[in-house]
């Protein structure tokens, strides 16, 4: 079998200590994880970890690697109120800043909404916000030069948000100097067809083609809605719209890399093989499509 170059892993829950997220890693056998920082649905700051450093020192000696955090929901860098702007800035800055502190590599943000201001302000806004929240993290008391890289997600493109193709994510890379992720339900609900044949090495192409060394990180989820809907939701892998013979193609033709699911918590059994199965689709190429 071709060796497998995409690190796979999921995103876990941080409720218990972050040891035993380092515990779940393990025994779910993640080479990457995501976890949250603060509460994604909320305001509030993170707060500082006594676990901190054991985390960090685990997750080395785990080999877990990009570790990556997810931001708050409510982020929205490209929003037409300057208030929410202000304060989505400084909440990424404290992310970046807390995240750099766990040794977290990557920080995943949404692109946001330009609420009706139009897609070129909005991305004005959210290019401006990236850079000053990267500002603000390096200033931060604490921060001690830690800080993690900002990376932005697609969206499904649901009302006014940003970003759901892969030429505006490509935008805001350029022109933001960011890295972006890439999530595969909301690719597949905001259009691209993952589930038609040879739909997997194609969408992988077009992501190549348009942001080369720009994809830090692919968010690998199933899609619950249908192709086209904009409407978000995640399914486990092979339990949505996007067939698993696409997958071998997709992760061949973004070799290394990394993939963390956000896929739906199952028994520790089901996210184990879940995280196994995902590997076996990513390292099973047939031998005559490898190095292409
Ligand atoms: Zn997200
Ligand atoms: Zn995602």
């Amino acid at each position: 079998m071709p060796e497998r170059t995409n690190r796979i892993g999921r995103h876990l829950p941080t409720s218990g200590g972050l040891a035993r997220t380092l515990g779940t890693a393990r025994e779910l056998g993640c080479e990457t994880i995501q976890i949250f920082v603060s509460n994604p649905q909320a305001w509030a700051d993170p707060r500082g970890r006594q676990d901190a450093d054991t985390f960090v020192e685990g997750s080395r000696e785990l080999d877990i690697s990009p570790v990556v955090a997810h931001a708050k929901y409510l982020i929205n860098l490209a929003s037409t109120s300057e208030e929410q702007r202000d304060l989505s800035v400084l909440a990424l800055a404290r992310e970046l800043a807390a995240a750099g502190a766990l040794g977290v590599d990557l920080v995943v943000v949404h692109a946001g909404s330009h609420g009706g201001d139009g897609e070129e302000k909005g991305m004005k806004r959210l290019v401006e916000g990236l850079e000053r929240a990267r500002e603000r993290a390096a200033g931060l008391d604490g921060a001690a030069g830690a800080v993690a890289e900002p990376v932005v997600e697609n969206s499904v493109g649901a009302g006014t948000q940003l970003c759901s193709t892969v030429e505006d994510l490509g935008e805001v890379a350029r022109r933001g100097g960011v890295r972006v992720c890439v999530d595969t339900a909301h690719a597949f609900v905001a259009g691209y067809d993952l589930s038609a044949e040879d739909g997997g090495r194609m969408v992988a192409k077009h992501l190549l083609d348009a942001l080369g060394e720009a994809v830090a990180l692919v968010h690998l989820n199933d899609a619950k809605n249908e192709l086209g809907s904009h409407r978000d939701g995640h399914r486990k892998v092979g339990e949505g719209c996007i067939p698993l013979d696409s997958w071998p193609e997709f992760f061949g033709g973004l070799p290394g890399v990394p993939v963390v699911m956000e896929t739906p918590y199952g028994t520790p059994e089901a996210d184990f093989e879940e995280v196994l199965l995902v590997k076996k689709l990513a390292g099973g190429l047939r031998k005559a499509q490898v190095g292409r």
